[in-house]
């Protein structure tokens, strides 16, 4: 891949309200995977700059400024940022454009959009009442119980390269609007979207200084640092199933809480009595939207015996369609993938489909449009005759390659969906809601899509059953995950003095 890092924008990291350079001074370039072209020189922190950062949000915190701001106010700052970023969305959607190879149109008309949208949700959260009553059941109440919701304190956040914009969002909007303070860690591939975020709220003048910080660098390093110091108090992680499990070991040295929002490997059911036309695209969306690097992507395909003749040559004439190029060609369906490393992982996972038998009646391929050599492309792929052991329908490929499986009754085809170690997603498509709806309970994963795919509402709980994760981000389920429960028991009666407590608890318990 060629790269020159000649006169590249340099960008720091952010702590305590400040931007600044590395203890080290190290830095690394970040590339465009459309065309290789270096973007940008990224502060890579180290261990040291990490506890600064680390130190920043503790005292931040404990000072109790933006802990104790009264829900209403910390709702309106919130608002006001997000009157900032989307007066300055299109300067994101360039960024994530550009460093993460997210298409144009995904980028500018979905990512961009839609995580404005979640952030003012979590804006509007962000003035909740922390009170909650406790469902008296004991006449006469033996005590008056208050319930608190009360922020958790220092988190550290880690996402991944796919959808950086909009896991940046998923992260420090529910954190904010609870009261906690952050270290949020991008994703060495792409952080540029995370330090446009950073760089706006910054702008604003808004959020007091160790509030918000921003550690760019390896995860090898800031990561363990993170999960493992005892200053902090949450980690929230959106990334592989391997490193969240890495995580979950790290974070038990200090019994920190955790959110995780792993990897999946999602069964999208067609029904034989689908429209087939809305399943065909709803289908090669599921899969290849942002080439089939979404956790969520519907990357094993059951499709009914009785319709699998018609269905599948009409799949795979219309996957052959999509047009690969250019991430900033608005006509673009796929952009390049990420790394030249997944595409080499891609294209021996398609090896591997071949040698365990299935067919790839559609073979992907690296385009021979001269304008696209210097990035990372293949086209389509879709395997038949998959079986759902092998490992091309277990395994996480994070790449355009679709499985698709026959099948011959609804109960087998469920009990196939269910056969793997993630549950993050699913999709159903039927025209009969009742049937498709007792299909969709029968999957054991989070989120359950019927006749769609991928589209989120904010205001719904988003994350995995089984080796998908633990947790759940968006609604008042996301904000939770950012909450702690605090009771204060006050007595009603007033007979302790001069007692040891027994004589007066057991006989009030009997009555
Ligand atoms: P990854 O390798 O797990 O990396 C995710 C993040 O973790 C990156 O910021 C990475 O930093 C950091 N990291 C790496 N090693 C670490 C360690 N030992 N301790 C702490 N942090 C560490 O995942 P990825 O390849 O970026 O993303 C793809 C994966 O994410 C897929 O498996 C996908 O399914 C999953 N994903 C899940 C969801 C969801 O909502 N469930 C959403 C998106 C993606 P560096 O970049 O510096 O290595
Ligand atoms: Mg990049």
């Amino acid at each position: 891949m060629p790269h020159s890092n000649g006169d590249l924008p340099v960008k720091q990291l952010y702590i305590n309200g400040q931007w600044r350079s590395p203890i080290a001074e190290h830095y690394r370039a970040t590339y465009d995977p459309s065309n290789g072209e270096g973007l940008a020189m990224i502060a890579q922190a180290d261990i040291e700059d990490t506890r600064l950062a680390i130190q920043a949000a503790r005292t931040a915190f404990d000072d109790g400024y933006w802990a104790n701001m009264s829900p209403g106010e910390r709702s309106r700052l919130l608002h006001q940022i997000a009157d900032a970023l989307e007066a300055r969305q299109d300067e994101i959607a360039e960024a994530e454009m550009r460093d993460g190879g997210c298409t144009w149109r995904k980028a500018y008309l979905l990512d961009i959009p839609v995580g404005l949208i979640h952030f003012r949700h979590f804006a509007k959260l962000a003035d909740f009442d922390p009170l909650e009553s406790v469902p008296q059941i004991t006449f006469p109440a033996l005590s008056y119980n208050i319930v608190r919701r009360e922020p958790i304190g220092v988190c550290g956040q880690i996402i991944p390269w796919n959808f950086p914009f909009l896991m940046a969002i998923w992260k420090i909007s529910p954190a904010l609007a609870a009261g906690n303070t952050i270290i949020l860690k991008p994703a060495t591939f792409t952080p540029l979207s995370a330090i446009k975020l950073v760089e706006i709220i910054h702008d604003t003048g808004l959020l007091p200084p160790g509030v918000l910080n921003l550690v760019t660098g390896p995860g090898q390093v800031v990561g363990p640092e993170l999960c493992t110091n005892p200053m902090v108090d949450k980690i929230a992680f959106t990334g592989s199933t391997e490193v969240g499990r890495e995580i979950m070991i790290q974070a038990a040295s200090t019994i920190k809480k955790v959110t995780l929002e792993l990897g999946g490997k999602s069964p999208n059911i067609i029904l034989d009595d689908a429209d087939m036309d809305l399943a065909v695209d709803g289908s090669l969306w599921a899969t290849f939207m942002h080439n089939g690097q979404a956790c969520e992507s519907g990357t094993r395909l059951f499709v009914p015996a009785s319709i699998y003749d018609e269905f599948v040559p009409r799949l795979i004439d219309r996957a052959g369609k999509l047009k690969i190029g250019l991430a900033s060609d608005g006509a673009s369906d796929l952009g390049p993938v990420i790394s030249a490393g997944q595409l080499k992982s891609i294209e021996e996972y398609i090896k591997l489909g071949i040698e365990e038998g299935a067919t790839p009646a559609l073979l992907g391929t690296r385009p021979t449009d001269p304008e696209l050599q210097d990035g990372n492309y293949i086209t389509p792929t879709i395997f038949t005759d998959v079986d759902n052991s092998m490992r091309i329908a277990q395994e996480e490929i994070f790449g355009p390659v679709l499985c698709v499986i026959k099948y011959d009754s609804e109960d087998e085809a469920i009990q196939l969906a269910n056969d793997t170690i993630y549950g993050l997603a699913a999709g159903v498509w039927s025209r009969d809601a009742e049937r498709a709806l007792s299909v969709a309970k029968r999957i054991r994963a989070g989120t359950i899509w019927i006749n769609d795919y991928h589209l989120i509402n904010a205001e719904a709980p988003f994350g995995g059953y089984k080796q998908s994760g633990i947790g759940r981000e968006l609604g008042t389920w996301g904000l939770k995950e950012y909450l702690e429960v605090k009771h204060i028991h006050i007595p009603l009666n007033n007979e302790r003095k001069g007692k040891f407590w027994y004589d007066i608890v057991v006989p009030q318990l009997e009555d």
